[in-house]
């Protein structure tokens, strides 16, 4: 695509919006849709080589989706990786609530 750039921020937006709202309590089936979602979107993310790398990073640490917590940290986990290789800055992961559900507290 054109703009990598443009294209990444919006689905960081998503990602950690949807994991931020995901149930605290996941039935079964909410967690293997979840699975799927994720698995499927690194087949079709259009970027080649960013959803290859997705791809090769769940291999490593697959999605946690037993609660709306543990996905919420393991897609920050996931962005600190690209942050790692792309030379930004790590996100403090305690923030991921803040930044991503609650807004800041004052
Ligand atoms: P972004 O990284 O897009 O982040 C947006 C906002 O999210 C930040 O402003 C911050 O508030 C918040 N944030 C930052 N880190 C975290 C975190 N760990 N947890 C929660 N919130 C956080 N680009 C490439 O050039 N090469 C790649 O291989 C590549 N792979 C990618 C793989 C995926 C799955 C995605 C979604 C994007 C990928 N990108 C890649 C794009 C890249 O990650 C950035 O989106 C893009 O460079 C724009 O960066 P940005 O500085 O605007 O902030």
């Amino acid at each position: 695509p054109a703009d990598k750039e443009i294209l990444g921020r919006a689905t960081w937006t998503f990602l950690h919006t949807m994991a931020a709202y995901y149930p605290d309590k996941p039935s079964a089936m909410e967690q293997s849709t979840m699975k799927s979602l994720l698995t499927s979107f690194s087949q079709f993310y259009p970027c080649g080589h960013c959803a290859e790398h997705l791809r090769e990073e769940m291999r490593v640490e697959p999605p946690k989706v037993e609660s709306r917590k543990e996905l919420s940290w393991w897609m920050c986990g996931m962005h600190n990786k690209v942050n790692e290789i792309l030379g930004k800055d790590l996100f403090d992961c305690k923030k991921v609530d803040e930044r991503w559900r609650d807004g800041p507290s004052d």
